[in-house]
């Protein structure tokens, strides 16, 4: 059966290029105008993925994101334009699982919806406990580091950093939400913990810590560890 894809947007162009792009890669594909009818439509028949654009005529994306989170786990892309930044991190901090910044191109959008899947698959089989691309290995029930096949040496909180994004591996998230499970609920100010421990993490898992391969940078929003 083909997984349902529940697109909520309401710029005519945008809505019926990505319902093409889904349809031809075998999604069942819905779309909602409105929050109103988005909600109606979820009411109705719970889609197994939701793609919410920010600006909507109707109201917030926030708003959706947590009435949905009351009720399911079911994964949540975000569209958004440039100037909607700390919304779109508040979806992300609300639950929301990751963002496409308009323009987007068709590749981008189905790579994002395959991370999303993937993490929903996982989250309902085994979490996530290891990582590999290219030098780097990751075992996090081992506490295993290999960068070319040598053992790395990390601090426990450089660990800690590295574990929460292998968790999520894939998946941008936020300086908050990295800040709030590394460090404590405390802490979600102090993104300039994150960015020396990032550093340290590059200096010893990156070949060119300037031109990072694994630990990308999100501007303005958080970190994401690479999958492809
Ligand atoms: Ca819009």
């Amino acid at each position: 059966m083909s997984l349902r894809v529940l697109v909520v947007e309401d710029d005519r162009e945008i809505r019926s290029v990505m319902q093409s792009a889904l349809t031809l890669e075998g999604y069942a594909v819905q779309t909602a105008v409105t929050l109103a009818e988005a909600s109606a439509l979820l009411q109705h028949s719970p889609p197994d993925l939701i793609v919410l654009d920010l600006g909507l005529p109707d109201g917030e994306g926030l708003d959706l994101v947590r009435a949905v989170r009351r009720q399911s786990s079911v994964p949540i892309v975000v569209v958004s334009a440039r100037h909607q930044e700390a919304q779109k991190i508040a979806l992300l901090d609300a639950g929301a699982d990751d963002y496409l910044t308009k323009p987007f191109s068709v590749a981008e959008l189905l790579a994002r919806l395959r991370v999303a899947l993937r993490h929903r698959g996982t989250a309902l089989a085994a979490a996530v406990t290891t990582h590999s691309l290219d030098d780097l290995h990751v075992d996090l029930a081992t506490r295993a580091v290999l960068r070319e096949g040598q053992p790395v040496h990390l601090t426990p909180t450089e660990f800690d950093l590295l574990a929460r994004l292998v968790r999520s591996a894939g998946k941008v998230v936020t300086h908050r939400q990295l800040l709030a499970d590394v460090w404590g609920p405390e802490y979600t100010e102090h993104t300039h913990y994150l960015r020396l421990y990032m550093g340290q993490l590059r200096a010893k898992l990156e070949r060119t810590p300037a031109e990072p391969r694994h630990l990308l940078t999100e501007t303005g929003v958080g970190y994401r560890l690479a999958t492809e």
